[in-house]
């Protein structure tokens, strides 16, 4: 069931607002704006029914405070008044309310506007979240993986959290696909995503497709050894699919994985260290692919050790 934020100092107006909506949403009432603009940052909103005259903060102002915060802005407000000055409709509008009601209102109305942002809403997010996803894999997309691992990054450096750094590229693709086709070679491509990512099971670790038959990942909490270890297990379980490959270049279909974690410090340059995840890879692919070749904290390489194949 959708949340819907009613903001109104008259107990008796929110009261009725809510009557009428709470056969089909959750609604939460508040009567100052402060106490609405701090639940609104907390989340979960997909509307808001806002008074536009209150003591103190009035609506206008609060409506401006909320298109102005990125945690806000994009939850949709319609204003309610019993101003019917035209002027205040299209102050409201033009500070980014979605529609406009005046009182005294009709129940019908209420509902039935109510319900058509609602749907627009869900239609908008349900886009916006498409948008990141990788349509062959399902998984996270490139663009999700370039704005995201931004905010990780920067979330890493404020708690001093180590940060990985992972590439992955499934080796003799390009064989596979002239052995194989390039259909079969797409389903190969959908199932190591799927096991790969299976394996990311925390809630903030990011694992994307990169482009083609490359993936990356970015993830929190884990030393050095640790990841080394983890991405060991991932490698070793795409192994373990069975999936054969062209006899010529090997028996199953593996992937290559290099990567690198660190402590990043204020003005660390993301970049530079996915130019060492990146070179990782190229050492493992180099040394005989289907292994890991990791960089720790202090850039000491770690390589998985060939004999085990
Ligand atoms: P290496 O072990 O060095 O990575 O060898 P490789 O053949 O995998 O590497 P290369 O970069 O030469 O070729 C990658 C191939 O991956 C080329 C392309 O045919 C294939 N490929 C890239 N994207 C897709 C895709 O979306 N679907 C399919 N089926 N194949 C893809
Ligand atoms: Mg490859
Ligand atoms: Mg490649």
């Amino acid at each position: 069931m959708d949340k819907i934020m009613v903001i109104d100092d008259s107990p008796v107006q929110a009261e009725f607002l809510s009557s009428i909506l709470k056969d089909d949403y959750e609604v939460s009432v508040f009567h100052t704006t402060q106490e609405g603009l701090e639940a609104a940052k907390a989340g979960g909103y997909s509307l808001i029914l806002l008074d536009v005259v209150m003591p103190g903060m009035d609506g206008f102002t609060l409506l401006k405070e909320l298109k102005g915060t990125e945690l806000t802005k994009h939850i949709p407000v319609i204003l309610l008044t019993s101003l019917s000055d035209v002027q205040y409709e299209e102050r409201g509008l033009l500070l980014g309310a979605v529609d406009y009601v005046t009182k005294p209102f009709s129940p019908v109305i209420i509902k039935a506007r109510v319900n058509t942002h609602i749907q627009l809403y869900q239609y908008q997010m349900q886009f916006k979240e498409q948008a990141m996803v990788d349509g062959m894999t399902g998984i996270a997309n490139r663009r999700r993986y370039e704005g995201e691992s931004q905010i990780k990054w920067q979330e890493a450096v404020r708690f001093g959290l180590p940060f990985s750094i992972c590439m992955m590229d499934i080796d003799k693709f390009k064989v596979y696909n002239d052995t194989f086709g390039h259909p079969a070679g797409d389903q190969v491509i959908a199932s190591v995503a799927k096991t790969a990512s299976s394996h990311f099971r925390r809630a903030t670790d990011l694992f994307a497709r990169y482009g083609g038959e490359e993936f990356v990942a970015v993830f929190v909490g884990n030393d050095g050894r640790s990841a080394f270890e983890f991405l060991r297990e991932i490698r070793q379980a795409v192994e373990d699919l069975h999936i054969p490959h062209d006899p010529q270049v090997g028996q199953w279909v593996t992937v290559s994985i290099g990567g690198v974690t660190v402590i990043p410090e204020l003005g660390s340059d993301y970049g530079f260290y996915l130019k060492i995840a990146d070179t990782m890879l190229y050492d493992a692919k180099k040394d005989g692919r289907n292994r890991v070749v990791w960089a720790d904290e202090r850039l000491t390489q770690m390589w998985e050790r060939p004999s085990s194949h």
